[in-house]
């Protein structure tokens, strides 16, 4: 059985979830290609379907309905992954978060580019 400390409860689901799609729109193109557009708002779908907590999983897609994905480009991304953190935040009674610094609190992952042969044989999916 596993120990109190492996078990995965909302909380921490929730929050290494956080930080990939905050890590994800941060990591988003600038100027992304119409394909790139597509696999993003088609992923955001996805992921909503699949998110491992069904509750969470279908607040969110609710939220999703009320406020589409951004994938435009532009700084765009970052902007409404944190709108839609902060509608979850609404959701349950926690304090919304300032977007003007969402920069600041999710950059790049900088080590992760490191890795950026693997990613290569995937970019051509
Ligand atoms: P989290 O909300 O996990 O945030 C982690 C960190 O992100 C914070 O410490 C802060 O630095 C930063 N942050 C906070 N708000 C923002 C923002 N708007 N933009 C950018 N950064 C921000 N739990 C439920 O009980 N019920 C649900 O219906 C539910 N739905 C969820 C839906 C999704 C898609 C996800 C990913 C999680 C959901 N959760 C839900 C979990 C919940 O959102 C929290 O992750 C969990 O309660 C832990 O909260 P936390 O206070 O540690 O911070």
């Amino acid at each position: 059985l596993p120990t109190h400390e492996e078990v995965v409860d909302t909380e921490t689901l929730g929050r290494a979830t956080w930080t990939f799609l905050h890590t994800l729109a941060a990591s988003y193109p600038a100027a992304p290609s119409a394909a790139e557009a597509a696999r993003m708002a088609r992923f955001l779908r996805d992921f909503a379907a699949l998110y491992p907590c069904a509750p969470c999983a279908s607040s969110f897609r609710r939220i999703l309905d009320r406020l589409p994905p951004d994938v435009r480009g532009g700084g765009a991304l970052p902007a409404w992954m944190c709108a839609a953190h902060n509608a979850v935040n609404a959701e349950l009674h926690k304090p919304l978060f300032d977007c003007a610094t969402v920069g600041r609190r999710w950059g790049v992952c900088e080590a992760c580019t490191a890795s950026a042969p693997a990613l290569a044989q995937f970019q051509s999916m």
